[in-house]
C-alpha cells in the first residue's frame, strides 16, 4: 500500500474513515495491477471465451474470389438491354466449389449458384426468376443495374486487415471469423487463476448436516458459477473456520497456487479478528469502505506470495454485487481483456423505490418491455443484502447514483443489464 493510503486507515478496525467512490476504488486497484504476460496457443475451437493475446490479421481475402449472391445467370452488364429485351447464349456453368473454366464473351452468359465464382468476363448476375430459359438462349429484359447480385473478394475481410484485436474475448461469431480466414490455432493469454474459500464458523457445505445456528454456504458456489462464466481456472478450498492456524494455512495454499484470492465473510467491522490479523501476517491488506450499497467494506490488497487479494463481504448479495462492481473489472483487467464498460439503458420505475443516505446503490430488477415499447423496470424481490433470490431472479442492476433520492413510480432510472455469460 502507498503511504498516503495508509494515512487514511482511520480507526483501530482498520477501517478508512472517508469511503472510496466506487469509481475510485476501481481506478485505484487497476493502476496497480499488470495483466497475466504468458500467452498460449491453443486450436481455434479451444479459443472459445479466452482473452486474445495477440491481434488477429487475415491472411487471405474474404470472401477470396468474387461470387454469386443469388442463383442466376452471370453477363456483361455492358449486355444488358436499356429498354426491351436480350437473348444471351448460354456457354457454360459455375456451380459453388466448380467455377466455370472459360470466359463468357459479348451476347453470352453462364448460369451460376449462390457462393459460385464470378466467370471471367461478367460482372453482374440476373436472378433466374426474371429471365426466360429456352435451351442455350436466355432472355433478359430491362431494369438491371450493373454489377448487382454480386459479392467482391474482401468485401467481408480484406488480406491485411486486423480482424480481431489483442484483448478481445473469443465469442461464437469470432470463432467463425476466425475459421473463415483459415486460422487453426490462436493465441490467448493464460487463464487466471483463482482461489477462494469461504469464512465463517457457521458455513456448512452442501450434502453436510446442519447443527443448530448453522447455515449453508452459498457464497462458493455463486463464487464458483462467477468465476467459471468468467473463463478463470478455479481452486475452491472450501469453508475455513475462523482459527488463526487454519485461516493462515488457507492463504498460504491459496496464495502459492493463484494470481487472485478471494475470500467471502469476515471483513465487516466487528468480524473475527482473525482474519484481520492473519491478512497482515500474510500480505499488504487494507480494508476499503467503497461507496455503495450493498457492499460494505471490502478488502484488498497483496498477499505476500504475489496474489491479488479480495476479502468479499459475507452476505451473499453483498458478496455478489461487489464481485460484480469491484472484482470482475479487476479480473477482467488482470486477464488482458479489453475494457468491457457495462450497457447501461433509461427505464421506467414501474413501482416506487426505496433509497435513503449518499451510496450509490446496487438494486436487482426485472426489466421488461412496457406496453408503450418503452422498458419499464420494477425491484426483482425485496432488497435485503442477505435475500439471494433477488439476484437469481433479477436480469438487470438497477443503479441509483449516490446523490439522488427515493424514486417514484414513472421515474426514469438508470438500469445495467446483466451482462451475458455471468
Ligand atoms: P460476515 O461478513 O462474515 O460478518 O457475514 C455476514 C452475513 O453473511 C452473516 O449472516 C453470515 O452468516 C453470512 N455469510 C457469511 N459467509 C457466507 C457464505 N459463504 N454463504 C452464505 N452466507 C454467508
Ligand atoms: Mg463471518
Amino acid at each position: 500500500m502507498h503511504k498516503q493510503e495508509r494515512a487514511e486507515v482511520a480507526n483501530d478496525k482498520g477501517i478508512k474513515s472517508r469511503a472510496l467512490s466506487l469509481d475510485d476504488a476501481r481506478a485505484r486497484i487497476l493502476a496497480q495491477l499488470a495483466p497475466v504476460a504468458l500467452l498460449e496457443q491453443v486450436p481455434l475451437r479451444a479459443a472459445l471465451g479466452r482473452i486474445l493475446g495477440a491481434g488477429v490479421t487475415a491472411r487471405l481475402d474474404v470472401p477470396a474470389h468474387t461470387n454469386s449472391a443469388m442463383d442466376g445467370y452471370a453477363v456483361r452488364a455492358a449486355d444488358l438491354p436499356a429498354a426491351g429485351e436480350a437473348a444471351l447464349h448460354l456457354v457454360g456453368e459455375s456451380f459453388a466449389g466448380h467455377p466455370f473454366a472459360g470466359e463468357v464473351g459479348p451476347g453470352q452468359c453462364a448460369r451460376i449458384m449462390t457462393g459460385a465464382v464470378l466467370p471471367r468476363g461478367t460482372d453482374t448476375v440476373v436472378m433466374q426468376e426474371d429471365v426466360v430459359a429456352a435451351g442455350a438462349q436466355v432472355r433478359v429484359g430491362a431494369g438491371h443495374r450493373r454489377g448487382q447480385h454480386v459479392r467482391h473478394a474482401g468485401e467481408d475481410l480484406a488480406a491485411g486487415a486486423t480482424v480481431l484485436a489483442a484483448g478481445r474475448r473469443v465469442g461464437a461469431a469470432d470463432l467463425g471469423l476466425l475459421a473463415s480466414i483459415g486460422v487453426a490455432e490462436v493465441t490467448v493469454r493464460r487463464r487466471l487463476r483463482v482461489a477462494f474459500f469461504s469464512t465463517g464458523d457457521e458455513l456448512r457445505s452442501v450434502g453436510e448436516p446442519l447443527g443448530e445456528g448453522d447455515i449453508y454456504d452459498s457464497n462458493r458456489y455463486t463464487l464458483y458459477g462467477l468465476l467459471t462464466r468468467f473463463g478463470a481456472e478455479v481452486f475452491d478450498l472450501g469453508v475455513v473456520r475462523d482459527e488463526p492456524a487454519a485461516l493462515r494455512e488457507a492463504f498460504a495454499h491459496a496464495g502459492a497456487a493463484a494470481d487472485v484470492v478471494l475470500t467471502s465473510g469476515g471483513v465487516s467491522v466487528g468480524a473475527a479478528d482473525h482474519v484481520r490479523d492473519v491478512l497482515a501476517e500474510v500480505g499488504e491488506v487494507d480494508f476499503w469502505k467503497i461507496n455503495m450499497k450493498p457492499g460494505k467494506p471490502v478488502a484488498f490488497g497483496r498477499l505476500r506470495a504475489g496474489a491479488t487479494f479480495f476479502g468479499l463481504p459475507g452476505n451473499p448479495v453483498s458478496a455478489m454485487v461487489t464481485f460484480l462492481q469491484v472484482v470482475r473489472p479487476v479480473l477482467e483487467h488482470l486477464a488482458g481483456a479489453e475494457a468491457r464498460p457495462p450497457l447501461v439503458l433509461t427505464a421506467r420505475a414501474g413501482e416506487a423505490l426505496a433509497k435513503g443516505g449518499n451510496r450509490r446503490e446496487f438494486q436487482r430488477g426485472l426489466l421488461s418491455n412496457g406496453d408503450d415499447g418503452e422498458l419499464v423496470v420494477r425491484a426483482a424481490a425485496p432488497q435485503g443484502s442477505g435475500i439471494l433470490r433477488s439476484m437469481s431472479f433479477a436480469n438487470c442492476f438497477i443503479v441509483l447514483p449516490e446523490e439522488g433520492g427515493p424514486v417514484a413510480v414513472g421515474d426514469r432510472v438508470r438500469v445495467e443489464p446483466f451482462a451475458e455469460g455471468w
